[in-house]
C-alpha cells in the first residue's frame, strides 16, 4: 500500500480535472504556451542588467532594482513590497580612467574593485612598481618605503593569457605539458614570496597603503579569454583597479626590465554612509491552505564588475516570469506562492537569512522552496538535499513535465543538504524543504561568475525559457498536491574525508550592518 500510494496520487494529480474542469496536462500546455508565446524574458533582462545595471548591495542601484521589482510585480496585478532587514555601507560606482602615459601611451582595460575609495578629478599620475622577491619579512619591510608615491602591481603575472582548453586544442602534448609544469612551479615561488613576507594578498594592500602606495594594481584573471574576476577593495584612502590580463602583462614586463611604466588613473566614486537593505517579496495569497508556502527564490544582489546577468539576473527573471505567467494562467492558487528576492546573497546569504528569522511562519508552512542561481543553462541537476522523502514529491512533480524538460535533469535522492553557495541553503539550515535547479555551466566558473563579462549577451533565452516553464509546472503541482511534504530527514553518512557522521547544518545569523571587506 505504502508503495502504491505515490502512483494512486500521480494517477489522481495528472487526470482529474479539477480547475473549472481543466485536466494538470491542458493546465501545462497554457503554461507553455503562454512561456514561449508571450515571453518577458528579453524585456526584463534588459530593463534589469542594461537600463538599472549591477546590484551590489549598498549601492542605490540596488534599491533602483528593488523598486523596478515591486512595479513591474504590480502591473501583472501581484501584491509585492520590498522588506528592510538591515543596513550596509553605501557606495556608488563613478567613471574609472586609467591609461599608460610613458613610455608610450595606451588606454588600458580594467575597473575599480567595488567600494574602492575615489581619486580626484584629476586622478593620479604615478610610475608602477612590482612586488620584489624577498627572503624574509625584514627584506620586505626594508624594501617597503620604495612604494612611497607609487602604483604597486600585486597579482602573479601569468604565463599565458591563453585559457587550458586553447592550449589543449592546439599546442604539441609535450608544449601543453611544459606549460603546466612551468605554471605550477611559478604559482609556487609566488605564494611563498607572499609568505616570505608574512602577509596575505589581502593584507599586503593595507601593509602598501600604510608605506605610502598611491594606489594597488591587480588582475585577478578568471582562466577564460578576457574575464577577470571583479570583488571587493580594502583599503581606506588610495584606489584598488583591476586591469584585463593582457594590460597587466604589459605593465609588469616593463616594470620588470627597468623601463618602468608611468599610468593615470581617474577612478571615482562616492561614499554614501549607512543605506538601508531589502528583500523584494511577492505575493500570491492561496486559496485553501493560504499558511502554506511555495516559495520561488533567487538573490537578487550581484557583484558589479560585468552587470549580474548569469548570477543572478537569469535566476531573478527566471522566477519573476515564472510568476507572471502562473498569475495569468493559475491565478488562484490552493497554497501561498511567495517570490522571494534576496538582498546580499554575494556577502552571506544575508537577505534570505533574515527573512527566516523575521517570518518564521513562512518556514513553518513551507510546502517547498525552488532556488536558481548558478547560470543562465537549463536545469540539469535535482537533490533533494538530505530530505528522505524528496523522492516522493519531488518525483510526482516532475511527472507532469514535459519530457523535453524533465529528460535533461538528473535527480540525486536524498543527496545532502546545502550548507552554503544559495538562498536555499538559509532554508535547508532550518530543516525546511528547499531545493535548488542547478544548471548546465556554459562555461559559468570562467566566463561570468562575478566577472567583467557577466553581462546580457551571455544570456541563453532559449535554457532561460525551459527553467521558467520549469518552475512554472513545479510550483503549480506543489500547490495542488493534496498532501504537505514531508520534512523527515536522512540518516547522513559518515564523511570520507575526515571519518566523522555528517550533521544536519545548522542555522546562521545574517549580517545586517555589512560593510566589510568579504568575498
Ligand atoms: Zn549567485
Amino acid at each position: 500500500m505504502f508503495r502504491q500510494l505515490p502512483l494512486l496520487l500521480i494517477l489522481l494529480l495528472l487526470n482529474v480535472p479539477f480547475l473549472n474542469g481543466q485536466s494538470t496536462e491542458e493546465l501545462v500546455d497554457q503554461l507553455k504556451k503562454e512561456a514561449t508565446e508571450n515571453s518577458q524574458l528579453e524585456k526584463l533582462a534588459y530593463e534589469l542588467m542594461d537600463v538599472i545595471g549591477p546590484r551590489l548591495v549598498g549601492t542605490p542601484q540596488m534599491i533602483k532594482a528593488h523598486d523596478w521589482a515591486v512595479a513591474t510585480f504590480k502591473k501583472w496585478g501581484i501584491d509585492a513590497r520590498n522588506e528592510e532587514w538591515g543596513t550596509w555601507r553605501g557606495w556608488e560606482r563613478g567613471i574609472t580612467h586609467i591609461d599608460m602615459v610613458s613610455p608610450r601611451v595606451v588606454s588600458l582595460r580594467g575597473t575599480q574593485l567595488a567600494w574602492s575609495p575615489s581619486t580626484s578629478d584629476s586622478g593620479i599620475t604615478a610610475e608602477v612598481v612590482n612586488l620584489p622577491v624577498v627572503e624574509d619579512s625584514l627584506a620586505f619591510v626594508n624594501w617597503l618605503p620604495n612604494v612611497k608615491g607609487k602604483f604597486v602591481t600585486v597579482s602573479m603575472n601569468q604565463l599565458t593569457g591563453r585559457p587550458d582548453y586553447n592550449w589543449e586544442e592546439f599546442a604539441t602534448e609535450e608544449s601543453f605539458e611544459k606549460m603546466k609544469a612551468d605554471r605550477e612551479e611559478q604559482t609556487k615561488a609566488w605564494y611563498q614570496n607572499i609568505r616570505n613576507t608574512r602577509y596575505n594578498s589581502r593584507t599586503i594592500n593595507k601593509a602598501l597603503e600604510e608605506a605610502g602606495a598611491v594606489g594597488i594594481i591587480q588582475s585577478r584573471w578568471s582562466e577564460g579569454f578576457g574575464a577577470n574576476k571583479i570583488f571587493s577593495a580594502n583599503t581606506k584612502t588610495i584606489p584598488v583597479i583591476d586591469l584585463s590580463l593582457e594590460d597587466y602583462g604589459m605593465i609588469y614586463r616593463l616594470a620588470e626590465n627597468g623601463d618602468p611604466p608611468e599610468i593615470k588613473v581617474v577612478s571615482k566614486s562616492k561614499e554614501l554612509g549607512r543605506v538601508r537593505t531589502f528583500n523584494t517579496i511577492a505575493t500570491i495569497p492561496g486559496t485553501e491552505f493560504s499558511d502554506e508556502y511555495v516559495v520561488l527564490s533567487a538573490h537578487f544582489d550581484s557583484w558589479d564588475g560585468g552587470t549580474g546577468a548569469t548570477d543572478n539576473g537569469t535566476g531573478t527573471i527566471t522566477m519573476m516570469e515564472t510568476a507572471r505567467i502562473l498569475k495569468k494562467i493559475y491565478p488562484n492558487p490552493k497554497r501561498t506562492i511567495i517570490i522571494g528576492l534576496w538582498g546580499s546573497e554575494e556577502q552571506g546569504l544575508n537577505g534570505s537569512r533574515s527573512f527566516v528569522e523575521d517570518r518564521p511562519e513562512v518556514v513553518k508552512g513551507l510546502q517547498v522552496l525552488f532556488n536558481q542561481d548558478n547560470g543562465t543553462g537549463r536545469v540539469v541537476k535535482l537533490s533533494g538535499q538530505g530530505f528522505l522523502n524528496a523522492y516522493d514529491y519531488l518525483g510526482r512533480w516532475l511527472q507532469a513535465v514535459p519530457k523535453d524538460i524533465r529528460g535533461h535533469i538528473e535527480t540525486t535522492y536524498p543527496g545532502s543538504p546545502g550548507r552554503g553557495g544559495s538562498d536555499y541553503a538559509s532554508f535547508v539550515a532550518q530543516g525546511a524543504p528547499a531545493f535548488s535547479l542547478s544548471s548546465l555551466s556554459w562555461s559559468y566558473w570562467d566566463y561570468t561568475w562575478h566577472t567583467n563579462l557577466d553581462t546580457y549577451d551571455k544570456i541563453v533565452f532559449d535554457d532561460v525559457r525551459n527553467n521558467a516553464i520549469l518552475t512554472a509546472i513545479l510550483t503549480y503541482m506543489a500547490c495542488e498536491d493534496p498532501e504537505k511534504t514531508s520534512r523527515e530527514k536522512a540518516v547522513l553518512p559518515t564523511s570520507l574525508k575526515t571519518g566523522i557522521k555528517q550533521e544536519w547544518p545548522t542555522p546562521r545569523s545574517p549580517d545586517r550592518a555589512g560593510g566589510q571587506d568579504k568575498n
